[in-house]
This record gives structure tokens, sequence and C-alpha cells, in this order.
């Protein structure tokens, strides 16, 4: 390729999986690696496709998990090297840089999540940055489906040609939003940047909304990313955020708005088919997270929600010594979330001694008992149980907007989307505000030519 050509190589520094190389045996390849002087630069990653989730790393994994193994090659190399993991935030990659364990951070999710974190970073505006969560929906997750790369936070990824950048309203709109969500604050941060005048109602003292219980489950605390860039982000672009405030149809028509958003989320849903849940022993996922519910020696999680609230409360649970075993009707529990994190997920519960049961639901529940039955072959057995965790659907809270649609002299008024995902409510929420000038536009917003997802 001659001299003028930039060539480096891109190479895992610990295979992290059994029979693969550990970080001893990459130690003792780097000299043969650049032994011949054509390197211009060595990029340090980590895993194999057996342990992806060091590929992508999960939020499991605290940011710079890996950048150690750069180090060891920085420490001997005179070429540069440049490391990655999991790295989301400037000063976390300049700290990397002055200890001299790299010469160049990758970031890339980071990047996905917020395309201007460079240049943020370069005028001092850290706090506005956007940070990945490492939940690995948008990205890793829509590759596995097939699917075109999005951002669960950043609902513009992927869709910056079709989509353009916001057109400045040429009849601004007086806009209120009911429920301080990812749903309900992307629609108040793309409509104020859109100019319209926004004011925000969030019942709790913070925003964030489902994400904020998020954060409390073991190794998901970078799920509080959400309520902090939204709480920054609103301030900076003056929407008027009222926090503590549960509005009502009154409060919201005394403001005289022209359009209204509800985005009031939902609560957990308790599946009536199952006798005797209304009992004494029987408690709501969320409200193990927020340790306020009362949960015994012996747990029974009932996952239908296929995702991963129901393995992270395991996991909590387990840790604190109790024996749990989690059910699902589903072949696999845990079948909808984003592989990666899934991998992980099942690896830490195993780890503590969690009992999966796949295919099992639950048909009676007693104070001191449950009567399980397997979902193909309806054979029961009954086993003691202290406490039952419910870690079911959510029940969409349409109180307000039904509400409001009762009143004449409600203005145009919408129900953001069903709020169970993360991507699904900021994309929802972001179309809704586009929208605010040219309804007729959505179609267009959604479908892009060619693209799947
Ligand atoms: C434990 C847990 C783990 C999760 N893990 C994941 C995950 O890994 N991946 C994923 O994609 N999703 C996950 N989710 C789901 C995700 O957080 C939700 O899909 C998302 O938060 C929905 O956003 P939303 O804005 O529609 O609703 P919500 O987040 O429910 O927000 C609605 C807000 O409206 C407020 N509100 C309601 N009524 C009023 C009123 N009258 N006035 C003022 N405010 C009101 C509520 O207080 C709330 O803050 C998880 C959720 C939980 C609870």
């Amino acid at each position: 390729m001659g001299k003028d050509w930039t060539v480096g190589m891109r190479i895992s520094g610990d295979e992290m999986t059994e029979y693969g190389y550990t970080s001893e045996d990459f130690s003792r390849m780097i000299p043969y690696l650049t032994a011949g002087g054509q390197l211009d630069y060595l990029s340090v990653s980590v895993g194999n496709y057996r342990s992806k989730d060091t590929i992508i790393a999960p939020m499991y994994y605290p940011g710079g998990s890996f950048v150690y193994l750069a180090a060891m090659a920085k420490e001997v190399l005179d070429i540069p090297v440049v490391c990655i993991g999991r790295i989301n935030d400037p000063v976390m990659a300049e700290q990397v840089l002055e200890n001299r364990q790299a010469d160049i951070v990758g970031m890339t999710r980071a990047n996905l999540c917020d395309p201007d974190l460079p240049n943020k970073a370069r005028e001092g505006r850290v706090d506005e940055i956007r940070h990945c969560l490492g939940c690995n929906e948008g990205c890793w997750g829509h590759i596995e489906k097939a699917q075109a790369i999005t951002c669960a936070i950043n609902p513009t990824a992927g869709r910056e040609l079709h989509w353009g950048d916001f057109r400045r309203s040429t009849s601004p709109r007086k806009l209120v939003v009911v429920g301080g969500g990812p749903a309900g604050c992307e629609a108040a941060r793309v409509a104020a940047l859109s100019g319209h005048s926004v004011t925000l109602f969030e019942a709790e003292p913070q925003l964030g909304g489902q994400t904020v219980i998020a954060a409390l489950g073991p190794g998901r605390t970078d799920f509080a990313e959400v309520g902090r860039y939204f709480s920054v982000e609103l301030a900076r672009i003056g929407v008027d955020v009222r926090l503590g405030t549960r509005a009502s149809a009154a409060d919201v028509l005394s403001l005289s708005p022209d359009d209204v958003f509800v985005a009031t989320g939902g609560r957990p849903l308790v599946p009536d088919h199952i006798e005797g849940v209304d009992g004494p022993n029987v408690v709501q996922a969320w409200d193990v997270l927020k340790g306020v519910a009362s949960v015994g020696q012996d747990v029974v999680i009932l996952d239908d929600e296929h995702h991963i609230q129901g393995l992270n409360v395991a996991e909590l649970l387990a840790s604190q010594g109790k024996q749990v075993e989690v059910c699902t009707r589903e072949l696999e529990v845990g079948k909808h979330a984003e592989p990666i994190t899934r991998t992980s997920t099942l690896r830490r519960v195993h780890t503590l001694g969690v009992r999966l049961s796949p295919t099992t639901w639950a048909k009676s529940i007693t104070p001191g008992s449950i009567t399980l039955y397997n979902f193909y072959s309806s054979m029961e057995h009954t086993r003691p149980v202290d406490t039952v965790v419910l870690c079911c659907n959510i029940l969409p809270d349409n109180a307000l907007f039904r509400e409001l649609s009762k009143t004449s002299e409600c203005p145009r008024h919408r129900r953001l989307h069903w709020p169970h995902r993360l991507e699904a409510a900021t994309f929802d929420g972001h179309l809704a505000a586009r929208a605010l000038d040219a309804p007729q536009d959505l179609a267009v917003l959604v479908n892009i030519p060619g693209r799947r997802g």
C-alpha cells in the first residue's frame, strides 16, 4: 500500500471466554504484532462472538471497563493505541488520555446517542451531553432483528437524512405536555426547539417516569441519565417544567393551550385470571425495586413482561440471600430483551442460583403457597411460597385523556404511545412534536423508504 497509507489493527485484548486467549496471552502477542514496524496504530477491543456481552458491553459494565487492555499495549508500544469500552463521557475519555492508558478513545454508541458530543465537549457544555445508557436496544438490538440502527433516547439516530433538522414553526403554538417520562420530555424538547411555547406537568418530584424506577435495579443506575439529561435540557431551552404537580383537565385547560400531549404512562397490571392475586403476599416488581414492598425468604416472580425487569428483580432479591424462582409463559425467560443484555443478565442470575421456569404460570395463590402449571401440558404442582412478585404488563393510564376528551372546550389533544418500551416512548414523543404544525406529515416521517424498523 505504500508508506502514505495508515494501516492499523483492531484486536481483542482478552477473549473473555473458555478456550479463548487471555490478557496474558495478549501481552505476549503484542511485540509480534508490531515487530515488522508496519502498523501505524493498534486498536484494542475485548471479547469474541462467544462473549458478545463484552464486545458491546451493556449497562452492567462500568464505563471504561476494558481500558486496562489498551493500557497494557500502550505501556510497551510507541505507536498510537486506541481503547474502547463503554466510554460515554468526554471527561472519562480525557482521564484515560491523561493517565496515558491510550492515545485515542473510541466512542461509538456515545456518538450515536449524541452526535453533538464532540462539539459540546469542545465548548465545555458537558452537562448538555445526552449520555449513552448502554441499553443496546436501538443499536445492537435492532441489528439482531435485521432492522436499521437507531438509539432508544435519540430517535433521530439513523433517520437524519429523512427527518432533516427541526423546522422552525411559522405559527408557534402553545403546548401543554402532561407526564415527564421519556415520551413527554422528548415531545417537550422537540416542540420547544421548533419554536413552540411548552409547559410540562409531572406528578413526581423529578423527570424520568419509569426510568427512575428502572435505575433502582442492580447494575442499572445508568437509567438515571434519562431524567438528568431532560432536566438540564428542558431548563436550557425554556420549557416551563412543573414538577410535583399531578395535572387535572382543569389545570390543563386553565393554560388555554392550542395542543395537549397526554404522556401519562401507566401502572403495572394485575392479572385477574390468577386466583388469590390480590392476597397479602403478592407484591409488584416496581415496589420491590423502590424498597417499599415486604418480601419473604422464598419468592416466586411471575414474569409476563418478558424483558429484563423480572430478572433484574430476581437478581436484587437473590443477592439479599432469598430463594428465587422466575416463571414465565414463554419458552425462555427474558425473551424480548435485547440479546446482549439478556446474556449478561442470565449470567448474573444463574450465578446467584435463581431458578428459571419457562412455560410455567400460576393458577392460584394462597398466603403460604402457589399452584403453578405447565403452560403446554397443563400439569400442576403446588409449592410453598412466602411472597409472589408480579412483573406483568403495563396498564396505560388514560384517565386524564378521557377527561379531556369529554370536555367540549378541549383543544387538539393526543395520547402518546402505549408506555411499554423506552425506544417507543421517545420515538412517539419526538414524532408528535415534529407533527405539531403539520399532523399530516406523521405518516411521511414514520415511513422511511427502504428502512426496516
Ligand atoms: C423497572 C423498569 C425497568 C425498565 N427497563 C426497561 C428497559 O430495559 N428497556 C426499555 O426499553 N424500557 C424499560 N422500561 C420501560 C420504560 O421505562 C418505559 O417504557 C418508559 O419510561 C415509558 O415512557 P412514558 O413517558 O411513556 O411513560 P412513563 O415513563 O410511565 O412516564 C409517565 C409520567 O407521567 C406522569 N404522570 C402521570 N399522570 C400524570 C398527571 N396527571 N400529571 C402529571 N404527571 C403525570 C408519571 O408520574 C410519569 O412520570 C423499564 C421500566 C421499569 C419500571
